[in-house]
C-alpha cells in the first residue's frame, strides 16, 4: 500500500467516525450565516465568519491529503495572501520565483513593497544556487507555472532552514496526491483547490497547510478577523471534487503522458515541455519528488497565429485560462504577459478518452499549420 493510496482511501471515509445513526453520508450544504446560540457563546458553530460545517468537512479531507492541519480560504490567492500577511513585517526580504504564478508577484509588488517588504525574484530551475542569507521567507512553485521547470524541494528546505527562512510551497500544480512538500521539509503549503481538487470548472477555493500549530492558529485568526472566508457552496463543491481527485488525476496524467510524447514527435510542433519526457530538463529532479508528472503540457508552436488557429480549431480544448479540470483546456500564455514565446500554449489535459482527445488535437494542429 502506498502512502498516497492510504490517504486517498481515508479521504473517502473521513466522516464515518463522527456519524450518528440516520445521518447523511454526504455532507449537507449548510446555507446559514448564524447558528443557534443562547446564553454564553460556546458552541462549535456560532457565526458564519468564525467557523462553518462545510469548511470543516473540506478541511478534514485536505488535512488527510497533506497530513497536516489545513485552513480553507475562498481562493488560492486568499490563502497565499494570508501566509504573506501573517509571516512578514517591515524590513523583511522574501524570495519569489520569477517564473511563477503571476498574481503572487503582483501582490508582493502592490501590497508588500509599500509595507517595507523587499522581494528578490529568481528562476525556479536555479533556485538552489541563490543565497538565502537574510531572507525571511522563500516561496517556491515546482513545477513552475507555466514553464514547468522544477527545483529540489528537500534541498531547498535544508538551505532555507540553515538560513532561518520560512519555506512556503505553492503546490497547486501537483496537489498533495502528486507531491507532498511538508514531507520534504517545507514549513507551509498553499494551494488553489480551484484547479484539479475542485476539478469541474465550477468553484474557487484555496487552503493553507502546516504542521506548525502556532502558525495554523495565526492563519485561522487571520481568516476570522480579515474575513477572507469560503462560501458554503464552494466548500461543498470542492469536498465533492476531492472524492474523485485521485481517479481523475490517474486518467489526466496518463493521458498527458501519451499526448506529450506524441506532440514531442510531431512535425508541426516546435517544442514540448512535460516533466515525464526523459529528455525534459525537469525529468530527473521531478521523478524523485513527484508521485505523478502532472496534467499540464507546455506546447510551443511556430507563432501566435498558428497557436490561436490551433486553439480555435480544436473542439476538445476549452479556450479558457486555469487548469486541472475534467475539461481539457488551453491558452496562449503570452496573452497575460508571461515570459514565454508568442506561440507557447499551456495545455491542461482533462478526462476525455485519450484517443478521442489525440485525434482532435492532431487534426487541429495539422489544420493550423497548413492553413498558416
Ligand atoms: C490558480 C493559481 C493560484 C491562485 O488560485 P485562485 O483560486 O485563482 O486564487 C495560485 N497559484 C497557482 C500556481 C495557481 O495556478
Amino acid at each position: 500500500m502506498t502512502e498516497k493510496n492510504r490517504r486517498a482511501a481515508a479521504l473517502l471515509h473521513h466522516r464515518a467516525v463522527a456519524l450518528k445513526r440516520g445521518e447523511p453520508i454526504a455532507p449537507p450544504i449548510v446555507q446559514s450565516s448564524v447558528f443557534h446560540l443562547p446564553g454564553e457563546p460556546e458552541a462549535d458553530y456560532q457565526y458564519g465568519r468564525f467557523g462553518h460545517p462545510n469548511w470543516d468537512a473540506v478541511e478534514a479531507q485536505l488535512a488527510i491529503m497533506d497530513d497536516a492541519p489545513c485552513v480553507a480560504f475562498p481562493s488560492g490567492m486568499a490563502a497565499i495572501a494570508s501566509v504573506l500577511y501573517t509571516n512578514l513585517t517591515s524590513g523583511d526580504r522574501i524570495i519569489l520565483p520569477s517564473d511563477g504564478y503571476f498574481t503572487t508577484n503582483a501582490f508582493a509588488q502592490e501590497f508588500l513593497s509599500p509595507m517595507g517588504v523587499t522581494t528578490t525574484l529568481h528562476p525556479t530551475a536555479t533556485l538552489h544556487q541563490l543565497s538565502f542569507d537574510g531572507a525571511a521567507l522563500v516561496f517556491l512553485e515546482t513545477p513552475s507555472n507555466p514553464g514547468l521547470d522544477v527545483c529540489d524541494i528537500a534541498a531547498i528546505a535544508e538551505k532555507a532552514k540553515s538560513a532561518g527562512a520560512c519555506l512556503v510551497v505553492d503546490n497547486t500544480m501537483m496537489t498533495a496526491f502528486g507531491q507532498r512538500p511538508l514531507d520534504l521539509g517545507a514549513d507551509i503549503v498553499v494551494s488553489a483547490a480551484t484547479k484539479a481538487p475542485g476539478g469541474h470548472s465550477d468553484a474557487l477555493l484555496g487552503h493553507v497547510a502546516s504542521r506548525d500549530d502556532e502558525l495554523i492558529t495565526r492563519i485561522r485568526d487571520w481568516r476570522r478577523l480579515a474575513g477572507a472566508i469560503p462560501g458554503a457552496m464552494d466548500a461543498w463543491l470542492v469536498h465533492r471534487g476531492l472524492e474523485t481527485l485521485d481517479v481523475r488525476l490517474e486518467r489526466m496524467c496518463s493521458t498527458a503522458a501519451v499526448i506529450a510524447s506524441r506532440l514531442h514527435d510531431h512535425d508541426a510542433v516546435i517544442s514540448v515541455r512535460y516533466p515525464r519526457l526523459k529528455s525534459d530538463p525537469s525529468y530527473s529532479v521531478g521523478k524523485n519528488q513527484m508521485d505523478n508528472f502532472g496534467s499540464i503540457i507546455g506546447l510551443t508552436l511556430k507563432n501566435k497565429t498558428v497557436a490561436e488557429a490551433f486553439l480555435s480549431a480544436c473542439p476538445s480544448i476549452a479556450q479558457t485560462t486555469s487548469f486541472g479540470s475534467v475539461h481539457s483546456s488551453g491558452e496562449r500564455r503570452a496573452r497575460w504577459g508571461d515570459a514565454v514565446p508568442d506561440g507557447f500554449v499551456r495545455l491542461s489535459i482533462g478526462c476525455e478518452p485519450v484517443e478521442e482527445l489525440w485525434t482532435a488535437i492532431e487534426k487541429a494542429l495539422v489544420g493550423a499549420v497548413n492553413g498558416n
